[in-house]
């Protein structure tokens, strides 16, 4: 079990808001933690920081690293947000750089946690929560596959969505040449590269494999670049484009992926390329099966998880949503820059409870 720290001068408040009314699950010891923040993402963090400034005992759960997501992203990305933007518990993010790259984002999160001593379980992936509102048993698995379990009297949720990408479903796509998820273009040089996507991940891609001397081909179902792409990088794949150093099929879909070539249906007909890699960036979606397997109940076609927009509660009393999830499907409408807010609505919810005596479940 790894520990960032511990916040002495947190010590007693665990107890003393037990006090308040938490009902211990039948035969499970009382919850040692007010609240359990599941995912340590920067919403994650931010949850935990606004509940820990409101009194509260917290403790996050992660499957990876501090910030996995963000890990996980290309080696050399830029964020699309200024420092400012990417802000959590009041601390200024110093950089440089009008826009922070991953290795400062990183720093920061990793500073942040660091000043609040927030007490993060890395490596410990939540696999089921049972128990109720006031008594919660979260159930994790560590990377030896050791089981254990925390109590907490509410959960906060906030798991992301960066873990589960969107497939294609086509012939080939198991292939190990097949990746969801780009990270470095040195590999790829002076190779037949294929980018699947038409926003701001298959555009970057596109345009750092090309820069780093790969044949790049992107293939996107749209009409055109998506005009969602940040401001600076749709003239500039346009422009690769337009000259033909970016060869782009669009209104088109990959039919078929075999270990030397890719089929793709275009509206002249089917196209067949000699291929070495291919990207599939067309997005990533919420772990549903997780979030519903809480009891959460989604709805409509995005998937929109019940929850109440003030409080963040969801159709589970006890049970906080937080960050990107709440948006369902609709991963681009919830990013660092709003959910990192999520905290303070919850953070405010879980207060009222507690001078209400309505804490935990009666
Ligand atoms: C390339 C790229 C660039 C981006 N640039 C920007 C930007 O400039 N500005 C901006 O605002 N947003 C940006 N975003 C979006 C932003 O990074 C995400 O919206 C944000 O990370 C969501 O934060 P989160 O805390 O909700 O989720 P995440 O950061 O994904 O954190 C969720 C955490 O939960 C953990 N987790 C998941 N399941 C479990 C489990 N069962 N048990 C324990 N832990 C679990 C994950 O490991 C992860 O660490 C970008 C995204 C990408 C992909």
């Amino acid at each position: 079990m790894l520990k960032i720290s511990k916040c002495p001068k947190l010590e007693s408040m665990s107890d003393a808001l037990l006090e308040t009314g938490s009902v211990p699950h039948e035969g499970a010891a009382p919850a040692p933690y007010d609240v359990l923040v599941i995912g340590a993402g920067p919403t994650g963090l931010a949850c935990a920081i606004d509940a820990q400034n409101a009194g509260f005992r917290v403790v996050l759960v992660e499957k990876g690293c501090l910030c996995n997501s963000l890990y996980n992203y290309p080696a050399h990305m830029t964020f699309f947000t200024t420092p400012e933007l990417l802000e959590i518990g009041n601390i200024p993010f110093p950089s440089p750089n009008q826009k922070p790259n991953r290795q400062e984002a990183l720093q920061y999160y990793r500073q942040v946690a660091a000043y609040y001593s927030l007490d993060v379980r890395l490596y410990h992936r939540v696999e089921q929560v049972t128990g109720s509102d006031g008594s919660f048993a979260v159930h994790t698995k560590d990377r030896f596959g050791r089981l254990a379990t925390l109590r907490a009297a509410k959960l906060v949720v906030a798991t992301g969505y960066y873990d589960l990408p969107n497939y294609l479903r086509v012939p080939g796509e198991d292939l190990s040449k097949v990746m969801h998820y780009y990270d470095d273009p040195h590999p790829y040089s002076g190779l037949d590269i294929l980018v699947i996507g038409g926003k701001n991940s298959a555009a970057i891609a596109a345009l750092e494999l090309w820069r780093h001397g790969a044949r790049v081909t992107l293939v996107h179902r749209g009409p055109e670049i998506h005009r969602h792409v940040k401001y600076w990088i749709k003239p500039d794949i346009e422009n690769r484009i337009k000259n033909g150093e970016v060869t782009a099929f669009f209104d088109s879909q990959v039919a078929e992926i075999t270990l030397d070539t890719v089929r793709i249906q275009t509206p002249e007909g089917p196209v067949i390329l000699r291929n070495d890699f291919v990207f599939a960036l067309v997005g990533y979606h919420p772990d549903f099966t997780f979030i519903e397997s809480l009891g959460v109940h989604s709805t409509g076609p995005d998937r929109l998880p019940v929850c109440d927009p003030e409080s963040l509660e969801s159709n589970v009393p006890g049970i906080y949503l937080a960050g990107v999830i709440v948006a369902g499907k609709r991963t681009n409408e919830i990013f660092i820059e709003n959910g990192r807010f999520h905290g303070k609505q919850i953070a405010t919810d879980l207060t009222a409870r507690k001078t209400t005596r309505q804490f935990s479940a009666s």
